[in-house]
């Protein structure tokens, strides 16, 4: 497996890359979600390029860039376990050179949920995600269904901007409890990762009752704001029930739909979501 840390590395080791080339985006810390993208690419691609880099652009001032964990040695050990064949390390002057001021904007459907409590995170998303296509020029991107409406934006940024890339989205990949694997689940406290596991019985509850042919999305989010204000440490910060595609909160779940939810669980804040179809 070869590391890059320059534009110039990259573009060295890229260029001799067999294609189709399956490209997998992180920003590190790595576990099995993220491996199982890997995964993924690895069997539909001849060649797998990995990248990891935590993109200050997509973090909000009083959020958790500085303290975000970091272990790059061991992710890259994982990823070489994985079959990765290139791994893109960059320092923050790589993908930012001095004077950087050019960015993507999203739209309105960067406003909305994850958008409306982090204002500006899915334009500093869709930029970095924008600069690493042009430098990977990978013939297919993996994003994770654990984060849906990064998802529905990088989808709407390659169909805009005219990327000649294929997005795949694998899906979430949990904890035998039904906890989403996240990279933050470390700051969480052992009684706060008990209590985490009310976001996906929440959603379970939710897909249990759409099955049972519930479709009133007043009634689907109520199964999940009780569930969350049943568990004394978990603060809920929003859930939505809207259109899979352009994230409009529905009244009824009549089309493909995503239900969301984001909780503070002490000083985490904690997402997950669940497609119904
Ligand atoms: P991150 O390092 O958090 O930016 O995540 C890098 C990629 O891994 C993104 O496409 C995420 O959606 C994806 N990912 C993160 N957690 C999971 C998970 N539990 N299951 C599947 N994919 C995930």
């Amino acid at each position: 497996m070869n590391v890059a840390t320059t534009v110039a590395e990259l573009r060295r080791f890229r260029g001799v890359l067999p294609e189709p080339i399956g490209f997998v985006p992180t920003m590190g810390y790595l576990h099995d979600g993220h491996l199982a993208l890997a995964r993924l690419a690895r069997v539909a691609n001849r060649s797998v390029v990995g990248s990891i880099f935590v993109n200050p652009l997509q973090f909000g001032p009083r959020e958790d860039f500085a303290a975000y964990p970091r272990d790059p040695e061991r992710d890259l050990r994982l990823l070489e376990e994985t079959g990765v064949d290139l791994v893109f390390v960059p320092d923050g002057a790589a993908i930012y050179p001095a004077g950087f001021s050019s960015t993507v904007a999203v739209g309105p459907i960067g406003e909305r949920l994850e958008g409306a409590s982090r204002p500006g995170h899915f334009g500093g998303v869709a930029t970095v995600v924008a600069i690493l296509f042009n430098l990977v020029q990978p013939t297919r991107a993996y994003f994770g269904q654990k984060d849906a409406q990064q998802c529905v934006v990088v989808k709407k940024l390659v169909r805009d901007l005219a990327f000649p890339i294929e997005i795949v989205v694998g899906p979430t990949v949990r904890e035998p409890d039904g906890v989403a694997l996240s990279s933050r689940n470390v700051y969480l406290s052992s009684t706060e990762r008990i209590a985490a596991r009310a976001l996906s019985a929440s959603l379970r509850k939710v897909r249990q009752s759409y099955d049972g042919g519930e479709r009133d999305a007043v009634v689907l989010r109520g199964i999940v704001r009780a569930m969350i204000g049943a568990e004394s440490l978990a603060e809920l910060d929003y859930v939505s029930v809207a259109d899979a595609v352009t994230l409009d909160e529905l009244t009824s779940v009549d089309r493909p739909a995503v239900v969301s939810l984001a909780v503070r669980i002490g000083r985490t804040r904690l997402i997950d979501n669940e497609n119904l179809l």
